[in-house]
């Protein structure tokens, strides 16, 4: 849709990049719209995990992660709606960083879930993730949504010991549903944490189960809302037709890809009526019980660690035809954005293949702070170990 498109203006984050002295090198592949969790949805081609390059990347934000992890670049931006900042950096060994929602300004950014998404670094670890955040987080009055919350150093606390650090776990992330190589590897750095003095905390998350059938109600129904603009008409491809109708059915036919295609139809579906009360409406419902639950764990712990993903990168079409399992992938990241938190990801081990596994620490609302010197507490004590592509 948007293949020869040249924006009239810059986003915001790139203003602030330029006005930094950061280099811009180009733009990196990611999942069409930013809709997948592989980049085997892109429109243009299917990067390849530089740990096996018979391996996905994860996505969206795929050749982001990718680019990194294969030092082309040291740094990059991805965009994260449900996971997609954080899970790449998990596949392809990096960091990478999803800030508060309305931290850093939308501005710019092609809207897929507007309630959901948000921009963040993707680095080789916490510091340079702190530092690159330093550089885009700015209040920005052509964003609704962006934040006067004040801001601070995000490097402030890096090398800052974790002891008496509460770090919560809830159960439901470490189920039969998640990979044992990865609940080990995510299990061994809670220890390793421990062993620093922070302070592990039982607890659970029981509308963990809902998560992923409330994002996807949540964020197809607002792709739908947002891609409507997608007409063939006002910018980008242009199909034929001698009617307006036709000419509107052939662009977004031609131009949209299958997921895509998938998601618009989804959205639409579960925002018409008589369909609206029976999925929105109870999707936004399991919403308010998602951040209830948050704020419950918070009440006892500073940050939580999870999971990145239940599995590793695995082989490039092994789940092609199953959309489901795709969507269903998404459960250790997507309920951080229906609530609106920071989350970071770093690496905390290997499989015996040698594949990068991810763990997450999950923040409250503008504390990426904390979540930032745990993640480089862990990277400091862990690095000797990490394998150099
Ligand atoms: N994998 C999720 C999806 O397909 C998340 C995408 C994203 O964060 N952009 O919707």
């Amino acid at each position: 849709m948007l293949e020869d498109f040249i924006p009239p203006y810059d986003a915001t984050v790139i203003e602030r990049l330029n006005a930094e002295g950061y280099v811009l090198l180009g733009k990196t592949s990611m999942d069409e719209f930013a809709m997948g969790g592989s980049n085997q949805t892109s429109a243009f081609a299917k990067t390849k995990n530089p740990y096996d390059t018979e391996c996905v990347t994860g996505g969206s934000s795929g050749g982001s992660a990718a680019a990194v992890a294969a030092s082309l670049a040291p740094c990059a931006l991805g965009s994260d709606t449900g996971g997609s900042i954080r899970q790449p950096a998990a596949f392809c060994g990096v960091t990478g960083i999803k800030p508060t929602y309305g931290r850093v300004s939308r501005y710019g950014l092609v809207a897929f879930a507007s309630s959901l998404d948000q921009i963040g670094p993707i680095c080789n670890d916490a510091k340079d993730c702190a530092l690159l955040l330093n550089a885009i987080c700015s209040y920005d009055p052509h964003d609704a949504t962006s934040s006067r919350e004040s801001i601070p150093d995000f490097t402030a606390r890096l090398g800052q010991p974790v002891k008496g650090m509460r770090i919560a776990m809830p159960q439901e992330f470490f189920s039969d549903d998640i990979d044992d190589e990865v609940k080990t590897a995510v299990l061994s750095a809670a220890k390793e944490l421990e062993k620093q003095g922070a302070v592990l905390v039982d607890c659970s998350m029981r509308s963990l189960k809902y998560a992923v059938p409330s994002y996807y109600l949540i964020a197809c129904a607002e792709a739908a809302s947002n891609l409507s603009r997608f007409d063939g008409i006002k910018y980008g491809y242009r199909g034929e037709g001698k009617t307006y109708e036709e000419l509107i059915c052939d662009s977004r036919s031609k131009g949209f890809g299958e997921e895509v295609k998938r998601r618009i139809l989804l959205g639409n579906y579960a925002l018409s009526s008589g369909y609206y009360d029976a999925y929105y409406k109870k999707a936004l419902a399991l919403k308010q019980e998602i951040i209830k639950e948050y704020c419950e764990i918070f009440d006892k712990a500073d940050v939580i660690l999870t999971p990145t993903a239940p599995t590793v990168a695995y082989r490039i079409g092994a789940q092609d035809n199953d959309p489901v399992k795709m969507y269903l992938a998404d459960i250790c990241t997507v309920t951080v954005n229906i609530a609106g938190l920071p989350a970071i990801s770093t690496t905390c081990g290997y499989t015996a293949k040698g594949m990068p596994v991810g763990m997450s620490f999950v923040g409250k609302r503008f504390d990426e702070q904390t979540i930032l010197q745990c993640a480089d507490a862990f990277e400091r004590g862990f690095a000797p170990v990490l394998p150099r592509i």
